[in-house]
């Protein structure tokens, strides 16, 4: 393993909202940070994280007519980059808070590169959530062959044209997911575990008003059907209140049932909440358990988990870092 040369002022581990809001004030604080992106060689190493699969970004203050999730965050790079940010395309495997300064092991799976270990005064993490499967067996076996978590990834696919459809969820996502779908299926049925929707008004009307959605109230998916060649052909969905199951015949289903922060590289290493969120010591800061870590975006943020809500955190952290690091002497 090689030895670092020098200690790093502030490394930013992610590369979503909230780490590339993070590099824009840390640079402007002339910390030429240094930016750990993810080396793509799962959906949650990628850099620029969720919003890469999202087509058009309607919400995030200053695009007047929105703006593809891919070019923003393309435009939130060149930001930061363009005040002296520096990018690694690798992805952290582990890190050592228990020492100062701080280690940061990484490496680039896709390129071969090996882990590597830089240190740091100090680390904003900033690594995002990942999205949930059920967890059945079966929708294992049938992932990439009718199985998605992603409407937006794959809702344009072949296989899914003119199809009929499954949705998993009550959320925000649920609902999005599904009238997104409803562009190319012929039907798409949104499978929930209760009665009523948990998505936001106007989202849940918007969707329920959907001709093109069927919901399917109290049920739950306990098996995905298949065969290897045509990839999934039907769900078989249980009625939580009379028991009976039924197969409903779609070609594809996808999960919408929340996400899981990506936050396993620092357990052990600063405090985390039950769902593996990192617990803030305030909520209205960055601060983390371990002075001179910081935390922003999804990692931290189980309730808004939002694009705008991410950099406002990231700009928070790249604050907190900045007048840590000027307490300690370090400019
Ligand atoms: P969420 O709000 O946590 O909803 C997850 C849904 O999945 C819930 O309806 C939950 O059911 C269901 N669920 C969880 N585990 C399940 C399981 N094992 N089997 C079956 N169903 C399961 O997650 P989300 O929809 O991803 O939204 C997360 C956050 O992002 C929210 O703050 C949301 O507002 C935001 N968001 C916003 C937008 C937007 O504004 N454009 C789009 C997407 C997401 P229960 O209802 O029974 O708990």
């Amino acid at each position: 393993m090689s030895q670092p040369s020098t200690v790093e002022k502030v490394v930013i581990i992610g590369s979503g909202p909230a780490g590339w809001t993070a590099a824009i004030y840390a640079a402007r604080a002339n910390l030429t940070p240094l930016v750990i992106a993810g080396d793509g060689a799962t959906r949650d190493r990628m850099p620029g994280g969720q919003l890469m699969w999202t087509t058009e970004v309607e919400n995030f203050p200053g695009f007047l007519h929105g703006v593809g999730g891919q070019q923003m965050m393309g435009i939130l790079q060149q930001q930061a980059e363009r005040f002296g940010t520096r990018t690694l395309s690798h992805f952290v495997s582990r890190v050592d808070f228990s020492v100062y300064p701080f280690r940061v092991y990484h490496a680039n799976d896709l390129m071969g590169v090996a882990e590597t270990m830089l240190e740091a005064y100090s680390v904003i993490i900033a690594t995002g959530a990942s999205a949930n499967y059920l967890g059945l067996e079966s929708e294992r076996t049938y992932e990439n062959m009718g199985v998605s978590a992603c409407a937006v990834c794959d809702g344009a696919l072949p296989r899914f044209r003119d199809q009929d459809l499954a949705v998993v969820g009550g959320g925000d996502s649920a609902v999005e997911e599904a009238t997104y779908l409803t562009k190319f299926a012929r039907k798409v049925y949104l499978i929930h575990r209760r009665d009523t929707l948990r998505a936001s008004k106007i989202m849940a009307q918007r969707a329920l008003e959907n001709p093109k959605i069927t919901p399917v109230w109290n049920s739950a998916v306990t098996e995905v059907l298949g065969n290897p060649t045509q990839g999934v052909t039907a769900v078989r969905v249980q009625n939580l209140q009379t028991n009976a199951t039924t197969d409903l015949p779609v070609v594809g289903m996808f999960a919408a049932i929340g996400h899981t922060p990506n936050t396993k590289f620092v357990q052990g290493q600063i405090t985390l909440d039950p769902k593996g969120y990192v617990a803030l010591k305030d909520g209205f800061r960055s601060l983390t358990s371990r002075e001179g870590v910081f935390a922003a975006g999804d990692c931290a943020d189980a309730t808004y988990r939002q694009a705008i809500s991410a950099a406002g955190m990231g700009c928070k952290a790249a604050i907190d870092a900045e007048r840590w690091l000027a307490e300690k002497g370090v400019h």
